[in-house]
């Protein structure tokens, strides 16, 4: 009798909806909004920018997957969301109605924070959507023909690293195996205070390992770094020093997308949701949020600011526990609730080598500054592990499943990381807000 609309259908969205319509009878209508026809994984955005596979590889369609797995899809853009009304209008000006609304919109991209920045206009490519890694990949393919200044590195405010440090080794790869490396020139500049903090400080080996990588693949570095401005032949910092480029790959700083921005009170002033530990909006209890739209606050404050990492095992863990507690909120399941323990592990491809980066929690405790561990690990097994877990998760996504079972008893065994975890106290204060 409820009908749970879940907006977004990327990485957050398509596996909570799954897991919504696992745990709810069927009297209950799961509804997915994507504007969209398509499920991107986008992890593999980095690889098809950079032409070292197609794009539908990484890319499943929606709406027979919606129709085999029980939910209602509509595909379009979610345009006015009225949390008064439990009201949503989409692009077309069809209505939907929702009980419980749950919101896994990933990023909106902050170009206009930086002149010149972005592909919408600017002289540089972004790998954060579809369509701009199609664009990355056009230039990228002109590139190798006449190569030269290679430019890799994140705006300041962006809180997603890890796809710089890849596009930057894997780039060298390509360039030494068709023998163009001596053509170019690699530079890698970012807000983050030092080489591999990737958004989260404190991460054993995690600078020594990405810094001796880059070093040994003579990639210049510069961190702790503001870019400011970007004219189509060359890059200004914020100490004056100019960089020329030839192609420039810069992650923007994200922020939440129009329809969120536009209404008062459901996000920040940056258009990120407040969250409770439920996931649950502060102010109106029957809104969930996921992923990149959540406001998580970055506990350091470098010279430069930076956002905080949300990676894709995080946000499958944030929908997990969205999807058992609206099952709570409905009688389908028993209290308690769960939250998302946020212990995160990320494994970045470099070409023949790879490093895995392990923080458990990702925040740490607010009143020790400690995790239970973090730490970095190299091997050429990181990178077949990835290819490995991204075919594993296009075929979850291709036959309805979120989390099973064995996977989470894989990241316990193999990690020790666990993704929920019971809610045993009140929640009385938002994590985030
Ligand atoms: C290039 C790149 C590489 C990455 N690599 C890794 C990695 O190796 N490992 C890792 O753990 N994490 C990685 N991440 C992070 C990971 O991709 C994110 O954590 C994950 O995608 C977040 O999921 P999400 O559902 O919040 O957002 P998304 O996956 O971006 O999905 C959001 C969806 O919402 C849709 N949407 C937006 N607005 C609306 C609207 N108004 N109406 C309807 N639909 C809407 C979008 O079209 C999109 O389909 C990477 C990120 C990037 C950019």
């Amino acid at each position: 009798m409820a009908n749970i609309v879940v907006i977004g259908a990327g990485l957050g969205g398509l596996p909570t909806a799954y897991e919504l319509r696992h745990l709810l009878p069927a009297q209950h209508t799961v509804t997915l909004i994507s504007e969209q026809p398509k499920f991107t994984f986008i992890p593999g955005l980095v690889r098809v920018a950079l032409d070292m596979a197609p794009l539908d590889h990484f890319q499943l369609e929606l709406d027979p997957l919606a129709k085999q797995h029980g939910l209602e899809f509509v595909n379009s853009r979610v345009t006015v969301f009225d949390p008064h009304m439990k009201r949503i209008t989409v692009e077309n000006g069809q209505t939907v109605d929702y009980d419980y609304a749950v919101i896994a919109t990933g990023p909106g991209f902050a170009f206009d924070q930086v002149p010149g920045l972005g592909p919408h206009g600017g002289y540089t490519h972004s790998i954060c959507s579809a369509s701009h890694a199609l664009e990355a990949r056009e230039a990228w393919l002109q590139f190798l023909e006449n190569p030269g200044h290679l430019v890799v590195g994140a705006a300041p405010g962006a809180g997603c690293f890890g796809p710089a440090y890849e596009f930057i080794l894997m780039a060298d790869w390509i360039l030494r195996r068709k023998g163009l490396r001596d053509k170019a020139t690699l530079t890698l500049v970012t807000p983050e205070p030092y080489v591999g903090h990737l958004g989260v400080s404190g991460v054993t080996n995690a600078q020594e390992l990405t810094e001796a990588l880059l070093r040994k693949h003579d990639v210049e570095m510069i961190a702790n770094t503001a870019i400011t401005a970007i004219a189509p032949d060359h890059i200004t910092l914020d100490d004056g020093r100019i960089l020329p480029q030839t192609y420039a790959m810069i992650l923007p700083a994200f922020r939440g997308v129009q329809f969120i921005l536009n209404t008062p009170g459901l996000g920040n002033e940056k258009g990120f949701i407040p969250i409770l530990p439920t996931q649950q909006h502060p102010h109106f209890p029957n809104i969930y949020a996921l992923g990149v739209s959540v406001n998580l606050a970055q506990p350091d404050k470098p010279r430069v600011p930076i956002g905080m990492p949300k990676s894709g095992q995080m946000t499958e863990a944030m929908g997990m526990a969205v999807a058992h507690n609206i099952a709570v909120e409905l009688g389908a399941m028993p209290a308690p609730l769960t939250v998302p323990t946020l212990e995160a592990i990320c494994f970045a491809e470099f070409g023949k080598t790879g490093i895995l980066y392990v923080a458990a929690p990702v925040l740490p405790d607010p009143d020790t500054q400690q995790r239970r561990y973090a730490y970095a690990v190299q091997g050429s097994w990181v990178v077949w592990s990835k290819t490995a877990f991204e075919q594993y998760f296009m075929t979850k996504m291709r036959r309805g499943a979120a989390v099973p079972w064995f996977e989470r008893l894989g990241l316990k065994t193999l990690f020790g990381v666990d993704l929920v975890r019971p809610m045993l106290t009140p929640q009385s204060t938002a994590t985030s807000v």
